[in-house]
């Protein structure tokens, strides 16, 4: 019997990767139930015909009027805002794909966990700003969350089979981005466009800028602590300028076990697709003779002061992941609108959470309520930053 898929955040990055996936793969063996996009009524529609999806949500309400011009006719049921994506979300599925981008992507991620089957995750953000709720929706609905994001499929398929209490450390490589080898001086003044252009990795436009900021790094240092349990002292970053060891464990007996493959996102996305089977994916392959060498470096943190920021959020704990992620989305945000200096948006950051308050938010709405909270505290921040120059 076909497994039936969902897609929130069908038509970026991850959600193509994972429906060109579920194409190559033998026909009858997935259908798709809902897919959901932000505002890309064109791409969404001609996804839902051709691969005969019973729901298309777009979250924008003002692409309603084009989706139904879209799809009249066909059969498929129609949703538009907030609560049609929850909804989406909600509907039986064996396998979820949350890769909303952002803390948009939290309620719908929590309505998938809620229902059960299996959510693989590339909402990094929804784990970094409400790790417990996450967690437990997970564990209510009996749900299974298999990572997404390269360097924790990694880590999750470098665990199998291993008793926790023999880990040691995990450690996440990053490529370092565009910007890895530029003084500070040449990065004050770095634009969109050249943040935009990633070295390795082909993604979409906020995980670009995070990449080049390395806050994307530290994003990922909270996400393996909550996935992994671990303490922050646990997780290590390394620079790895070729992008072929995605993560690795360190074991008490002294092993080192690394998961590597070409920087395609195909790769992790596949194994969370088959999981616990692996299938076949037309990924070219890592050919080590042709790398000839691996190299590994720390992080600069003068250059970098967004991992620095994350992990102190960490330690901090209660709402200042939430704090970290809502300014870091608004300064990423207003540097893509040129409002912003690419090194003021670590500044903004770390500027929104030493001028809120530390507090503990308890449940959604108050999570919610931060995540405004500091959004705007940021934006006034970053204003303020503005009227200096
Ligand atoms: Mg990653």
């Amino acid at each position: 019997m076909a497994r039936s898929v969902s897609i929130l955040g069908s038509t970026g990055s991850i959600g193509r990767s994972t429906i060109a996936l579920m194409e190559a793969a033998a026909p009858g063996e997935f259908r798709i139930e809902a897919l959901v996009a932000n505002r890309d009524v064109a791409t969404l529609a001609a996804q839902a015909v051709r691969y005969g999806a019973r729901q298309a949500v777009v979250a924008d309400p003002s692409a309603y009027g084009a989706l139904k011009a879209a799809l009249a006719g066909q059969g498929i049921a129609l949703g538009a805002g907030p609560d049609a994506v929850v909804e989406a979300a909600a509907r039986p599925a064996d396998w979820t794909m949350a890769a909303i981008v952002g803390a948009a992507g939290l309620r719908s991620t929590l309505a998938a966990l809620s229902r059960g089957g299996t959510l693989a995750l590339a909402n990094k953000e929804s784990l970094v700003c409400a790790a417990d709720l996450v967690l437990a929706a997970a564990a209510a609905g009996g749900a299974t969350l298999l990572p997404v994001d390269s360097e924790h499929n990694a880590v999750f398929q470098c665990l199998m089979g291993c008793a926790p209490e023999a880990v040691e450390k995990v450690i996440l490589t990053a490529s370092g981005g565009p910007f890895r080898d530029w003084p500070l001086e040449r990065m004050a003044r770095v634009t969109p466009d050249q943040a935009l252009k990633h070295p390795v990795w082909s993604m979409g436009a906020k995980i670009s800028i995070d990449s080049a900021t390395m806050m994307n790094k530290g994003l990922e240092v909270i996400e393996a602590a909550r996935l992994f349990g671990l303490p922050p002292d646990r997780i290590e970053v390394l620079v790895h300028p070729q992008s072929a060891v995605h993560g690795m464990v360190q074991y008490a007996d002294g092993s080192l076990l690394a998961q590597m493959g070409t920087p395609d996102m195909r790769t992790p996305i596949a194994h969370a697709l088959a999981w616990p089977a692996r299938m076949a994916a037309d990924i070219p392959r890592l050919d080590l003779a042709a790398l000839a060498r691996l190299d590994f470096l720390a992080p600069d943190p003068i250059r970098f002061p967004a991992l620095r920021l994350a992990r102190e959020a960490l330690m901090a704990g209660g709402g200042a992941p939430t704090i970290l992620n809502a300014a870091n989305e608004t300064a990423v945000a207003l540097f893509l609108e040129r409002r912003l200096g690419f090194l003021d948006i670590a500044t903004v950051v770390e500027e929104t959470l030493s001028a809120l308050p530390a507090c503990r938010p308890d449940g959604l709405d108050a999570i919610v309520a931060l995540d405004h909270a500091a959004r705007a505290e940021a934006l006034r921040q970053a204003e303020a930053r503005a009227a200096t120059v």
